[in-house]
This record gives structure tokens, C-alpha cells and sequence, in this order.
């Protein structure tokens, strides 16, 4: 193998360890393996650091778990010193928060940024990874660990046309970091999933006339966001480690108030007091007010039931309400969305939606977007079309494994993983918050802080027992794909088209990929594989 540094640049072209993206799971990971003096090198598309929060700087973009847990609980300084403005932060904060850690913990110096990963090849003679950028340099490395981010990689709708617009074309996942100034435009936005719930409010505020394109209306809960108040912080900070602690055994990730009971098992009054208690606090602690809204399609109609009132009611016009309420599929198949005043922006005059289920698109002109039954003359169009979920950036990279397998022909009838961990057929590459694991189900802070800390002890424990190799075995995969799959079929989830399912992506094959047993439930079988010595992972000695 020629292992060469084309630009000569400050690439160490021989490292242990090679991260692939600088959002929180590259960070954390960079921070870790040091730790350990595992010698690493990370690679990151982006300028700088934060994922996900540099990448989607739409007007509006805010975290949907509240600040307090969606941060890094790894080290009490920073959870203690770092204080938050929000109960739920906004993008430039969270960015700047992914800026602080980077510079508290010295992370930047073994970042290569602007560097894409475009190919990794496993050697099976050497046993090390050979990865490749889009520089042309070339790195040899024993273990590659993909923290690539499950929405990361942006998708543009099959829209004919797209490229013909005049005016400028937006994807929320990759907005300018100059922002945009909407004052006086016409703006169109195609989409109504989490990013264009948050985005409308704030476009409508600027924009001379609004047209939003759905598709698929939304199930969506107010955030009820507010300042952060001294008081809230220290109920969290001055027991933290403890809070924290327990977050990690929830189903979520997350510390709701967890529902124990069937909303079946209540009067049709007490579970309206509930819906009403939780709809009045804000956020997606409202899908827990039952122990069973996410299996059983009972109590999930009455929590789908209270949401379309709610929006019957906030929409003036009982059409357009109508338009906006959705009735065919579970509420929380499709991720649940958080707002800030969606579904009232409709009541202003200068908004308008444009219902596709009856009046689809049929391409964009020069000056806007043409259906079958108008032409919308627009300035600017906003693409809230989502991600190739989960799999997308790893598809973008040409990963062949041993015996010059490709993961885009393995993984062809859908992703499969053990424990979201790893692959069989491409050992020592790592995946964080992988399919198969709880990842986006969960809160993810505390889903990567998992996998990295599993990744981590797991490289300390080959290096200390001389082993140079770690594969998922085949059948400890088989067994965990079914399982995934089994315990994804006893939930309402699979009965919506959504990106768990892989649906919004022509091709795609029709999968659930997140694991759905809880967080708590998985962490357990994690740490036991691990204090087992690795059972349904294949060790290997030195060369
Ligand atoms: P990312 O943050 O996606 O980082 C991956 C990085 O890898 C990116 O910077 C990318 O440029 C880089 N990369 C990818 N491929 C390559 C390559 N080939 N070469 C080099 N670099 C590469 N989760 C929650 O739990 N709570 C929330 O409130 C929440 N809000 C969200 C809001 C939005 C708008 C979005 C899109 C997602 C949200 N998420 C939320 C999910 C969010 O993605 C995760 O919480 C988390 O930020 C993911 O971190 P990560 O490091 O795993 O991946
Ligand atoms: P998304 O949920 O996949 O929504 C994409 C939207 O675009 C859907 O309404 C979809 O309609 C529509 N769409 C796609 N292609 C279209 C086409 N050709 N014509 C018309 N409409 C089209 O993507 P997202 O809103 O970016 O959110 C993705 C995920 O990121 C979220 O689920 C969440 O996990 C995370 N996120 C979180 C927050 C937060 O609140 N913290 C904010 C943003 C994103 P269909 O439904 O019909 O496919």
C-alpha cells in the first residue's frame, strides 16, 4: 500500500485512528481517544465544527430538546460553567457552544476542515483502512471511525425544472452563513417537516408574501421556549451529574414526565386534563403522557385527536385548518415537530399554503413554482425537503471492505449493523448513532456520548489484549437486525412514510432503521457485550 501526503499538509498520514466528521460525535470522540493516547486525525467537510448546528442555519433553527440535556454531560465544568439563554437554545448559541468545547479542549488542532472523505478501502494483508479526501490525500489508519452524522446529507426533491429557477434556491440543511434577507420577496417553501415548522414563522416575519408547499401536514406541539432562568438552571445544574445519570437508562435519553398508565386505562377527562397539562407546558414531553401512544393505535388516536383540535382551532379558516390537519398516519411515526407559532402564521393575510395532495407541483419555472392549477411567481425558494436519513453520508463515501465488498451493495436491501456499531465484512470501522441503534429516536447528546465512550474502551480493550482486529459476526447481526425489526413491528411507527423508513428517498429500500427498544434497554446490552470480552464480535491478534 503507497501511503503518500499530496498537499504536505499538517495530515499525519499514519494515525490509529481516523474520525470522519466534527459535529458533537467527532468532537467528543477526538476528546476521548486523547485521553486515552489513542492518536487520532478527524476530517471534516464543514469550515469548522458543530455538525449538524454549522450546517443548518435557517431562520429559526433551534434544538427541540430542551438545552439543559441536549448538551454533553461528559465533563461537570463544562455542563456547570456553560450557561444556556434558552430553555431552548437556538442555532448560532448551540454552534457557538460546539465552538467553546472545541476551544476548552483543544479539539481543532487534529481537525483537517473543508476535507471531504471520499472513499476508504480495508486492506485485509495489512489490516488497516486506506482513506482517501477530496485533496487527494491518502491516510493509512487502523480503526475508521464514521461520525458522520445522520442528517447531514441533504435532500433535493425530484422536482423537474429545480435547476431553471431564476432566483435563489435555499436548502435548509446547507443555508448561506451570511444569512438572507427576505424583506419584501416573495418566498416559497416546499416542505413541512421539523425544519420548515421552525423556518415559516420567521420567514413570514420579513417576507412580502409567503407560499407554503405541503405535502404532508404535520402533527406539531408549541415549544412554549423561553428565556432560561437562573432559577431553572441551578434546578438542573445543582444536581446534575445525578439528572444526567438517570436520562441515560430512560427510553428517550431524555427526563420526561414518563406517562405509567394506557391512555385507555383513564376517563376520557382525566386524559384530556393530561393532553391539555402538557400541551400548556410546551414540547414533545407531550407524547409521553401515556405509557402506550407509540403502540397502541387507541390511545395514539386520542393524542392525534387532541393535536387536530388544537389546530381546528388556531387556524381561522376552517378550510385551511382542514388542509393543515393530518389524518393519516399515527401522530409520532413521523417525527413529531416542536414550533414556535406555526400553525398561527397562517392566520396572516400574506401567507398562503398550497395543498399538493390536490394540487400537486408539476415543475418549477424561471419564476417560480408551477402547479396543475396555478403559477406562483416567487423571489426565493426554500427547500425543506429533509435528509437522506441515516445512511445518506455514508453512501456518498466508496467504504470497501474485506474481500473488496462495498457497503452500498451490502446494505442494498437496507442497512444491517450490529448494535448500530459496526458492519460485518468491514472490521475496525466504527459507525456512531448508526442504523440499528437508538440515534435519532433519542435525545442524540446522549446517544453519541454512549457509542463513543463504548467505541473508546473498546479500542483501549484491543490495544491492552494485543488484538488488531474487531468484526461484527454475521449471525450476531442477523440476530440483532431481527430484533431491531421485531421490536420496530410491535409499534404504530412502520405505518407512516417517513425517513425512519427510508421513504422519502426514491429507492430506498422500506426499512425502520433507528432501534426502538429504548435507550435505557440498550445502553445494558452494550455495556454487557463489552464486560463479556465482545461476544458476537469476531477478535483477531496482531499481524
Ligand atoms: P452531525 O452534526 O451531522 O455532524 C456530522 C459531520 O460530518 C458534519 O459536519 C458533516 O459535514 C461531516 N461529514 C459527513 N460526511 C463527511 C465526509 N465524507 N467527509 C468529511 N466530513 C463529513 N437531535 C436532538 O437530539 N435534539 C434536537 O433538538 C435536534 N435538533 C436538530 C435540528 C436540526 C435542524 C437537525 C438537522 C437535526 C437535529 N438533531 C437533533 C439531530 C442532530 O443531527 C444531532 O443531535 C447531532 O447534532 C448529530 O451530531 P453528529 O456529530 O452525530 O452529526
Ligand atoms: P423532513 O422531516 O423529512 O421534512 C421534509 C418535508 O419536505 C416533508 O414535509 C416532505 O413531505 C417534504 N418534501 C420532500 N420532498 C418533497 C417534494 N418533492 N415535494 C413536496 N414536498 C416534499 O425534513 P426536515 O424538516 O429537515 O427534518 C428532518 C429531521 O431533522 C427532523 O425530523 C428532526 O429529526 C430533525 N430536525 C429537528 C428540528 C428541531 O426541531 N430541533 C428541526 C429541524 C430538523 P412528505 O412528508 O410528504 O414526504
Amino acid at each position: 500500500m503507497e501511503v503518500q501526503d499530496v498537499r504536505q499538509l499538517d495530515v499525519d498520514v499514519d494515525v490509529d485512528v481516523v474520525v470522519v466528521g466534527a459535529g458533537f460525535a467527532g468532537l467528543y470522540l477526538l476528546h476521548r481517544l486523547r485521553q486515552a493516547g489513542i492518536a487520532a486525525r478527524c476530517f471534516e467537510a464543514g469550515a469548522d465544527v458543530g455538525g449538524t448546528w454549522y450546517w443548518n442555519r435557517y431562520p429559526g433553527a433551534r434544538c427541540d430538546v430542551e438545552s439543559m440535556q441536549y448538551s454533553y454531560a461528559f465533563s461537570d465544568a463544562l455542563q456547570q460553567e456553560w450557561q444556556w439563554s434558552e430553555v431552548f437554545a437556538g442555532q448560532p448559541e448551540i454552534l457557538r457552544y460546539a465552538g467553546h468545547v472545541a476551544d476548552r479542549f483543544d479539539l481543532r488542532r487534529d481537525i483537517s476542515f473543508n476535507t471531504r472523505i471520499t472513499a476508504a478501502s480495508y486492506d485485509a494483508q495489512a489490516r488497516r483502512w486506506t482513506v482517501t479526501t477530496d485533496h487527494g490525500d491518502v491516510i493509512s489508519c487502523q480503526f475508521c471511525v464514521m461520525a458522520t452524522g445522520c442528517l447531514s446529507e441533504g435532500k433535493l426533491p425530484e422536482i423537474a425544472g429545480l435547476d431553471s429557477f431564476r432566483g435563489p434556491l435555499y436548502h435548509t440543511g446547507r443555508w448561506p452563513h451570511e444569512g438572507v434577507d427576505f424583506s419584501g420577496l416573495r418566498v416559497g417553501v416546499i416542505g413541512t417537516g421539523s425544519s420548515a415548522i421552525q423556518a415559516v414563522p420567521e420567514i413570514a416575519r420579513q417576507a412580502a408574501a409567503l407560499v407554503v408547499f405541503q405535502r404532508t401536514p404535520n402533527y406539531s406541539i408549541p415549544a412554549r421556549n423561553r428565556p432560561m432562568t437562573p432559577d431553572y438552571a441551578s434546578s438542573w445544574k445543582s444536581i446534575y451529574a445525578e439528572r444526567r445519570e438517570t436520562a441515560r437508562h430512560t427510553r428517550s435519553g431524555t427526563i420526561y414526565d414518563f406517562g405509567t398508565v394506557s391512555a385507555m386505562e383513564v376517563s376520557a377527562e382525566a386524559r384530556e386534563a393530561e393532553y391539555w397539562a402538557r400541551w400548556n407546558k410546551g414540547g414533545a414531553n407531550f407524547m409521553s403522557a401515556f405509557n402506550d401512544i407509540a403502540v397502541n393505535e387507541h390511545s395514539n388516536h386520542s393524542a392525534a385527536e387532541f393535536v387536530r383540535a388544537r389546530i381546528q382551532e388556531t387556524v381561522q379558516d376552517k378550510a385551511l385548518a382542514e388542509a393543515l390537519t393530518p389524518h393519516d398516519y399515527p401522530i409520532g411515526t413521523k417525527r413529531i415537530c416542536i414550533d414556535s407559532g406555526y400553525f398561527e402564521t397562517f392566520n396572516q393575510p400574506h401567507v398562503t399554503l398550497v395543498d399538493l395532495r390536490a394540487n400537486p407541483i408539476t415543475h418549477i419555472t424561471p419564476d417560480g413554482v408551477a402547479t396543475r392549477d396555478a403559477t406562483h411567481t416567487l423571489d426565493a425558494i426554500v427547500l425543506a425537503t429533509g435528509f437522506d436519513a441515516m445512511t445518506g453520508a455514508l453512501s456518498r463515501i466508496a467504504i470497501t471492505g474485506q474481500d473488496g465488498q462495498k457497503l452500498s451493495d451490502t446494505w442494498q436491501e437496507g442497512p444491517r449493523t450490529y448494535l448500530g456499531l459496526m458492519t460485518a465484512g468491514f472490521p475496525n470501522l466504527f459507525l456512531v448513532t448508526g442504523p440499528g441503534s437508538p440515534s435519532v429516536l433519542s435525545n442524540m447528546m446522549v446517544s453519541i456520548e454512549q457509542h463513543i465512550d463504548w467505541i473508546t474502551e473498546c479500542l483501549t480493550y484491543l490495544r491492552a489484549n494485543a488484538v488488531s482486529t474487531i468484526e461484527a459476526a454475521t449471525q450476531a447481526q442477523d440476530d440483532w437486525v431481527a430484533h431491531v425489526n421485531e421490536v420496530a413491528n410491535r409499534t404504530l411507527y412502520p405505518r407512516a412514510a417517513s425517513w425512519y423508513m427510508g421513504a422519502n428517498v426514491a429507492g430506498k429500500p422500506r426499512v425502520f432503521m433507528p432501534y426502538i427498544g429504548g435507550v435505557g434497554e440498550y445502553r445494558r446490552r452494550c455495556t454487557e457485550i463489552a464486560q463479556a470480552g465482545y461476544p458476537g464480535f469476531a477478535l483477531h491478534g496482531q499481524v
